[in-house]
């Protein structure tokens, strides 16, 4: 799997050739503020790599998908939101995957129900 795959919205943002408000980066992750919010804190922390989606993660991706939930921990963390917050993966169409670029959605700032729909 390349780096970058052409095409991809999530690896044009990171490279800043597509807009975000960016909140946060480090050597691994990016994170940035999603354009349709749920709640008053949602941002998708996205590895710099382009994965297409925890199904096609690879052992050696461990990391790297590690480091998107520490990052998203962080951002709670500064945030305050620390209270309760969700960090989500939606897996495939059915459930909700429209970018296919791995993403962790950071979701807080508001009481959240559970299960989700
Ligand atoms: P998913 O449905 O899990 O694939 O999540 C994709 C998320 O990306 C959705 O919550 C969208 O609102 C968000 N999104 C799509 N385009 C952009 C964009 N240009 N900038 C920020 N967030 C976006
Ligand atoms: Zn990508």
């Amino acid at each position: 799997m390349p780096d970058y795959e052409p095409g991809c919205l999530f690896c044009r943002i990171i490279r800043g050739e597509a807009p975000s408000k960016k909140v946060y980066e480090d050597e691994h992750t990016f994170a940035f503020e999603d354009i349709r919010p749920q709640a008053p804190t949602h941002v998708l922390v996205v590895p710099k790599r382009h994965i297409r989606g925890l199904k096609e993660a690879k052992p050696e991706d461990s990391e790297t998908i590690g480091h998107c939930h520490l990052a998203a921990a962080q951002i709670a963390r500064e945030r305050a939101i620390e209270d309760g917050y969700r960090t989500v993966l939606n897996v495939g169409p059915g459930a909700g995957q429209s970018v296919f670029h791995l993403h962790v959605h950071l979701i807080g700032g508001r009481h959240l129900k559970w299960p989700p729909g």
